[in-house]
């Protein structure tokens, strides 16, 4: 994993500033070269696929330029965000107190401002329920200017797609509603001269990066757009600047409490943004978007940010993980992160003794969708039940999936982890190197009991019922 350290002015002093990567990455057969966006295939596969997946980048700007390890800057993150993200509104505004989980299950731990599992997300992410408004510009360069594109051919890319995906992946509970401002804003420079790459920062004061990019298209755009009518922005690049992203993905999302240090002329941080470069590949492209919105609604990344990664810890069960391929719907942890759940749709099965429930899969409205068996405070094992689907078109074995969920665990580190039913099989969606082929078969069948070695805590899967449904039984001693 890389870290880019970014000179952070003393206004910013003990912000803890999340870059979050983009998404996609061939594994299974593939294996990625982090932090140069290489993807190394094996024959039978390199030919046809080269996606790649993207690395956390976390970076703790003001911890590092002080020269402190990023959880020894955790307490001034926490006072210092509170402190600076009250004041904002539009981008950043948080949903209804009402809609956030409650109960023994919903896990809070060591909020630091950034994306975690926890619950609830912490101020100044965006709402991620009800009408969600984002104003979506478009930008391109002198050596990559959008000649034979119109803003609205870009904006066909992703949109009404990623609409319709948030709406069916929340059951009508998020209408994310994108505001164009169809004109390309021309950046003063070539594309080469902001020196964008994997991991680079949001400086406000810095000649180059992102924050130098921002500065023009807020002085381009504030005099005829009110950012402050917006919870998240959108910046989508002519497809023409930069890598290809099947070379290099550079798409990333500046979120969480302190937005970006930039001030708007409304008075607002120009913050929860995402900037989306390139064309993914593949037969949901647009979900990149989804991916990077997600990260302004609190979600951490799940793939591992580590150099020498090579497994994924969730794989294409989550978006936050797998973004690349066939589409794929969130876990039910994160729907409830997101507001999406009913509280009748959780299960808290905290008690010792045993519990039966019924699961409605994922991609289904309605019935419970995820019981939540807490092993601490702060990490729990979640059951839901999975099959394919609209949004789940990688499901080749449907089941009832059982993951851990650790909200001690950053982004990029593996906070979600989902336990293997069949640990020594190839997997059985073979034919796409952008799915984990390992754990395509993770999900755990009639008769299958999954034993938790730390907890003692079990679940079994009891039933498939004629309605699609699936029973387990949950014991803990
Ligand atoms: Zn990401």
């Amino acid at each position: 994993m890389e870290q880019h350290a970014t000179r952070v002015g003393e206004h910013s002093r003990g912000l803890r500033r999340e870059i979050r990567c983009p998404l996609g990455r061939s594994r299974g057969r593939g294996r990625v070269r982090r932090g140069q966006g290489r993807v190394r295939t094996q024959a039978r596969t390199q030919a046809r696929s080269r996606g790649l997946r993207g690395v956390a980048l976390v970076v703790a700007a003001a911890a590092l330029a002080l020269g402190l390890a990023p959880a020894e800057a955790v307490p001034a993150a926490l006072s210092t965000a509170s402190g600076l993200s009250g004041a904002a509104t539009g981008p950043g505004s948080r949903a209804d107190a009402a809609s956030i989980p409650t109960g023994a299950c919903a896990l809070g731990g060591p909020e630091r401002g950034g994306t975690y599992e926890g619950l609830p997300t912490p101020a100044g992410f965006a709402r991620s329920q009800g009408t969600v408004k984002a104003l979506t510009l478009f930008i391109d360069f002198p050596d990559a200017p959008a000649w034979s594109n119109s803003p609205s051919d870009r904006f066909a890319e992703f949109f009404p797609a990623a609409t319709r995906y948030f709406d069916r992946s929340s059951y009508g509970k998020l209408a994310y509603r994108p505001t164009p401002h169809l004109r390309w804003i021309r950046m003063a420079r070539p594309f080469a001269g902001y020196r964008i790459r994997r991991g680079t920062g949001f400086d406000p004061g810095s000649r180059f990066g992102y924050g130098a990019l921002s500065r023009e298209i807020v002085n381009a755009v504030d005099a005829s757009v009110d950012f402050a009518a917006y919870d998240v922005i959108n910046v989508l690049a002519s497809p023409d600047a930069g890598p290809e992203a099947t070379d290099d993905v550079l798409s990333v999302t500046f979120s969480g409490g302190m937005g970006t240090p930039l001030e708007t002329g409304d008075g607002v941080r120009f913050g929860n943004v995402s900037f989306i470069w390139s064309r993914q590949t593949g037969p949901s492209p647009f979900r990149v978007l989804n991916h990077e919105t997600a990260h302004s609604f609190g979600l951490p990344d799940l793939y591992l940010g580590r150099e020498d990664a090579t497994r994924a810890p969730t794989g294409h069960w989550d978006l936050m993980d797998e973004g690349w391929g066939p589409s794929n719907d969130f876990l039910g942890w994160h729907k409830w992160k997101m507001g999406w759940l009913d509280a009748g749709q959780v299960d808290c099965a905290g008690l010792p003794g045993g519990s039966d429930h019924t699961l409605t899969p994922t991609g289904r409205d309605g019935g419970t969708k995820i019981v939540v068996v807490p092993t601490s405070p702060s990490s729990a094992l979640v059951v839901e039940a999975r099959e394919n689907g609209e949004l789940d078109q990688a499901v080749c074995r449907p089941g009832v999936l059982v993951y851990r969920v650790d909200t001690r665990t950053d982004s990029g580190d593996g906070p979600v982890r989902v336990a293997d039913a069949t640990p020594g099989s190839q997997g059985c969606y073979l034919h796409d190197v952008n799915v984990d082929a390992d754990l395509s078969d993770a999900t755990h069948q009639v008769g299958d009991t999954y034993q938790d070695a730390r907890s003692g805590i079990g679940v079994a899967v009891t039933e498939q019922r004629a309605d699609g449904d699936w029973r387990v039984r949950v014991t803990r001693p």
